[in-house]
């Protein structure tokens, strides 16, 4: 589409609407408004306008300040808590110090659009300008009751940096974006971060470009509270019915929710297996050293654990390792003495498992060691001595509820 045949053909520049539904609610949350061009009875996005270079902001302003009145004018029949969610770029944003682009929402307030209602999506792409600056304009904008979202991912540092500096509302994470930005196998931890990260400075995630029934399922497990995309709704002219996917979700989330309890289930009675398994162990050596009950755990364990030690609930480890390589079991000595309370959740676990005089399954990490992907069952032997046991991939791999 040739820019200049936009900017001279103003009144067929329109916005759409795309709805974003909410996880708890399932019905219609708010919308992202679009730039879209009508010519010959054919639609086509701005979406290259926007982003081409060779295009002065000041038109790209205009084109903007004119979907902004439009789809204000036309959000007025909304119910009074849907949101607006409004594409900005930090150079477009920057553009007269946003002034303009606050006076016009302003006199929309004064119409009966409240500006708690407003979702900036920035975008920072390409952005040579002074961040600071535009880091006051947005506190600024939020003194009006004005949401922050962060969309872009353009390098993942950057985009680290940039929430725990503007700590926004809303993280919009574009499932295909993100997917083909990092490895497969970092994907998930990379999003599982994203997700703890939100957590902690109380911002919600909205999921966008779900396309398919796998996505919404995988951003509701991930945390998701907001969903957009054409599995859902497509960008339209007009606005839809609030409860359009209400039934759907329902009956989607019924199927995410039977099926997570039903690995769930499956996952605690592997726990179960363990501290049944374990015990018994260690109370048939409860009368003799420890040496006997790593020999009876070796041949116990063989297919499904690769390391075991015992640590003190300082975490000092008393035991050797008894380690599974290529060619059987093996004792490392040189791990004597170690300490690891400073790993992630070691001394509540230790905590945990003597309060409750149970073991713990962990959750799914990288061994430090081997790169592997494992779990570790921990075990309280007595007061102070406590069993690791972790487990091989290969057993991991054989029994997926454990995946
Ligand atoms: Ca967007």
């Amino acid at each position: 589409m040739d820019p200049l045949e936009i900017l001279t053909d103003l009144e067929n520049v329109v916005p759409f609407f795309q709805p974003i539904f909410s996880a708890d609610e399932h019905r219609v949350i708010g919308y992202e408004v679009l730039g879209r061009y009508v010519s010959k009875n054919a639609v086509y996005s701005l979406g290259p306008f926007f982003q081409d270079d060779q295009i002065p902001d000041e038109y790209k302003f205009e084109v903007d300040q004119l979907l902004l009145k439009q789809s204000l004018e036309k959000a007025l029949e909304l119910d009074e808590d849907v949101y607006i969610f409004l594409n900005r770029t930090a150079d477009i944003l920057m553009y007269e110090n946003g002034e303009t682009f606050l006076n016009e929402l302003l006199s929309y307030e004064k119409k009966g659009m409240k500006l708690g209602r407003i979702v900036i999506e920035i975008s920072e792409q390409n952005y040579k300008g002074d961040l600071d600056q535009f880091d006051h304009l947005l506190q600024y904008y939020r003194t009006y009751g004005i949401k922050i979202a962060i969309a872009k991912i353009d390098s993942n540092s950057n985009f680290f940096d940039r929430i725990g500096q503007l700590e926004p509302d809303i993280l919009k994470i574009n499932l295909q974006i993100l997917k083909s930005s990092i490895n497969g196998v970092a994907f998930n931890d990379v999003l599982y971060s994203l997700s703890l990260l939100a957590r902690k400075i109380g911002a919600a995630l909205l999921f966008e470009n779900i396309e398919q029934d796998y996505q919404l399922q995988f951003a509701w497990k991930n945390g998701g509270r907001y969903f957009q995309g054409y599995f859902l709704s497509e960008p339209n002219a007009d606005f839809i019915h609030r409860n359009f996917m209400k039934e759907k979700l329902k009956e989607k989330f019924h199927e995410f929710i039977s099926y997570e309890k039903k690995k769930l289930g499956l996952f605690y009675e592997k726990a179960e297996f363990f501290q049944l398994k374990v015990q018994e162990l260690v109370l048939k050596n409860k009368k003799t050293s420890y040496e006997e009950l790593f020999q009876s755990l070796m041949k116990e364990m063989d297919q499904i654990a690769f390391r075991l030690y015992v640590c003190d609930e300082d975490g000092f480890q008393k035991s050797p390792n008894f380690f599974k390589g290529e060619n059987g079991w093996l004792i490392q000595n040189e791990y004597v003495h170690k300490n690891w309370s400073w790993r992630p959740y070691f001394l509540e676990n230790i905590i945990k498992m003597r309060n409750e005089r149970k073991g713990i399954l962990s959750d799914l990490y990288s061994d430090i060691e081997t790169g592997e992907t494992t779990r570790t069952f921990s075990y309280p032997i007595n007061d102070n001595d406590f069993l690791f046991m972790d487990l091989s991939y290969q057993y991991l791999f054989e029994h997926d509820e454990l995946l």
